[in-house]
């Protein structure tokens, strides 16, 4: 498998409690939350006597027809759309996990990754139970079905305090829905609601990954699920506990940096607010003398519009980002020269021709897609490129749950800044400071951020020390 040049999103979730169409409110929530995940995708509905389910390979529009939905036709639901981070990328992975256990028919979904998944897991495994997948959401639902607890929630709390890791989650029972947070709050969770009107007697209470599905189904953001935090929805409302004490927060703040939506709230902040500043903050850091501002799309467009407006140098598209790309594509038999990266971006001559280009991105992998992209630009006729990243050098991996190459593709753990421009062949390069990161994203305003990707230093200390080791970077 070709290594991405990119981080790829991790999960996400949504779950809809009491609503006379919830099937259809949580396939628009996915829609919404598709860009954190597109291997697969699926629904678990409650009809008020037993779980339905539906899961498959592939995007939510294509998995959910109105046929499909038609069967699943529930007053509550919870929902899931993946991009796998632990276990393999099949469809025997894909969530939400159903079991019958001997507290009822529960169906779970999860955004994140547990770090003593396998432990628990063999535990298990030697005590009797057998896993349907390789999953770590298997775990949770096991821990759940075999506690000592008789309810549910207590079960739940239960399972949690035994799992260690970064995860958001949701859960169906036939009459309840669950949400809850990891106690350092590493993912988001928000909560929203629908107010009554109509057919519907009650709220409709919402819970997904970024507010963005809050805004197609019509629901208002209400809070984040706290870290720690676990919420119980059912026929008596809504009721809170703290299944752990919490301590200090440790947000990804990799979310406001690249993988949210800008038109979403996450961690009680708007994401386009802190992308602009990551913009301003890297025009202050790092000015060019230049003519345009030209953002790597899509992800960079906001943090080149905070760059453009703070240096008051004119912000334009010159490159077009293709939408339309399916899985595979035929390349022609006589090979184009980084065929890959013209599939997706297209430069637009007559913006760039005998320009002084600054070029705005959000992140630097491995390096072979912005040294294509620079490539791309000059060809199109611009007389000068400046890079500038809008969140400092990537130089360690995650283990919070987000796909990261291993330390030795990550160029900026193998090379000095210097070499690294000669590498991408721009005519400067300069990312943004830690300090200007924290500052953008309201760092100790609303959460504390993890930032170990850029510092090595994390917040936790079950981390693969293995991957920790330099190593020399290979052009592919
Ligand atoms: Fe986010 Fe980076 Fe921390 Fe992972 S290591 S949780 S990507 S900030």
């Amino acid at each position: 498998m070709v290594t991405p040049d990119k981080f790829r999103e991790e999960c996400g979730v949504v779950a809809i409690h009491s609503n006379a169409e919830a099937e259809k409110l949580a396939y628009l929530g996915l829609h919404a939350l598709q860009h954190r995940g597109q291997e697969s995708a699926g629904i678990a509905t409650s009809d008020g006597m037993s779980l339905h389910s539906h899961k498959a390979m592939g995007l939510v529009p294509d998995i959910f027809t109105p046929a499909v939905l038609d069967k699943l036709r529930g007053t509550a639901a919870i929902g899931h759309t993946r991009y796998s981070t632990a276990g393999d990328s099949a469809l025997l992975n894909a969530q939400p996990i159903m079991v019958q256990s001997n507290k009822g028919q529960i169906a779970l979904a999860h955004n994140g990754n547990l770090v003593n998944a396998q432990e628990i897991r063999a535990r298990l495994e030697n005590q009797g139970s057998i896993f349907q997948t390789n999953s770590d959401t298997e775990v949770i639902v096991h821990l759940i079905a075999l506690s000592r607890e008789q309810t549910l929630p207590e079960a739940m709390a239960d399972a949690l305090r035994r799992v260690e890791g970064a995860f958001s989650l949701v859960m169906i029972s036939v009459d309840r829905i669950f949400a809850a947070r990891d106690p350092r709050g590493f993912r988001p969770l928000a909560m929203g609601r629908i107010p009554a009107s109509g057919l519907e007697k009650r709220d409709t209470i919402v819970f997904a990954s970024e507010t963005c599905a809050f805004d197609l189904i019509g629901a208002e953001y209400e809070r984040d699920v706290k870290p720690g935090e676990l919420v119980v929805v059912g026929p008596e409302g809504v009721s809170s506990r703290f299944y752990s004490p919490t301590g200090p927060q440790s947000s990804c703040i990799f979310e406001h940096v690249y993988f949210s939506r800008p038109d979403s709230m996450v961690f009680g902040r708007a994401v386009d607010l802190s992308r602009e500043n990551l913009g301003r903050e890297l025009a202050r850091e790092a000015p060019a003398e230049a003519d345009i501002v030209v953002p790597v799309p899509d992800s960079g467009v906001t943090a080149a519009m905070g760059y453009a407006s703070e240096s008051g140098i004119p912000f334009r598209f010159g490159l077009i980002r293709n939408h339309y790309i399916g899985r595979t594509f035929i390349e022609p038999s006589q090979s184009v020269r980084d065929f890959g990266v013209k599939l997706k971006l297209n430069p637009v001559r007559s913006v760039l021709q005998n320009k002084r280009v600054i070029l705005i991105d959000d992140s630097i992998v491995r390096g072979t897609t912005s040294r294509k992209i620079v490539r791309m630009i000059r060809q199109a006729g611009a007389k000068e490129v400046h890079m500038r990243i809008s969140c400092p050098p990537t130089i360690s991996p995650c283990f919070y749950g987000v796909d990261t190459p291993s330390k030795k593709q990550l160029i900026a753990a193998n090379k000095s800044i210097e070499e690294i421009r000669e590498y991408i062949g721009a005519d400067s390069l300069a990312y943004l400071s830690l300090e200007g990161l924290k500052r953008a994203c309201g760092d100790g305003e609303k959460t504390t951020y993890c930032t170990a990707c850029y510092t090595g230093k994390y917040p936790t200390d079950w981390v693969d020390v293995e991957e920790i080791q330099p190593a020399t970077v290979t052009e592919d």
